[in-house]
């Protein structure tokens, strides 16, 4: 069995100027393509030669997790969004939103709060536990809540391949413009 790098459900110029079409054709078409290959290299005789992606997540280690997490992270991070994105989530979601972060508003600011003060190369992440408790975690380089326990709902690369050929340094500007682009739609449907 080997992976595929999936599509993006849009243009490469679709999320100008907040993510601009030099990052997309950098971070989906070198950075996701290359944990793609690497993982399909490594799969052959390996432990995880049929299994699917979330397993090699869960169990394994090594450059086995790092790639096959990264495909994974990297596909749910591109689909999050659109276009013409949902601006806000609604129904169960938001109840769920307002009454752990206590508004949406807040909600926003601790998820760019948890982003921005990552040390180093990793992914912030809405997270809903088994009780449908929400968090906002942090991980780094390649990890991901699923090895917790934990389900992802949504999620910002804060790898500095993520933003810095449109923002440099300045990773809070990216997460501050981030909202422009989320479709909460998306993020609904995985709850
Ligand atoms: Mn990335």
């Amino acid at each position: 069995m080997s992976f595929e790098l999936p599509s993006l459900p849009y243009e490469m110029n679709a999320l100008d100027p907040v993510i601009s079409k030099k990052t997309l054709e950098f971070h989906h078409g070198k950075h996701h393509q290359a944990y793609v290959n690497n993982l399909n290299k490594l799969l052959p005789g390996s432990d995880y030669v049929n299994a699917d992606l979330e397993t090699i997540i869960r169990k394994a280690k090594g450059g086995l997790f790092n790639n096959g997490a990264q495909v994974w992270n990297h596909t749910f991070y591109f689909a999050s969004f659109s276009p013409d994105p949902k601006k806000e989530p609604e129904g169960k979601l938001r109840a769920l939103i307002d009454r752990d972060f206590s508004s949406f508003d807040q909600f926003k600011g601790a998820f760019e709060k948890e982003a921005a003060t990552l040390f180093g190369s990793g992914w912030a992440w809405l997270v809903m536990s088994e009780h449908e408790k929400l968090s906002i975690v942090q991980t780094s380089n390649a990890d991901n809540p699923l090895r917790d326990g934990l389900k992802p709902l949504l999620t910002a690369d804060v790898w500095e391949h993520a933003y810095y050929l449109d923002y440099q340094n300045k990773r809070p500007e990216y997460l501050g413009n981030f909202w422009k682009i989320v479709d909460w739609s998306v993020i609904e449907g995985r709850i």
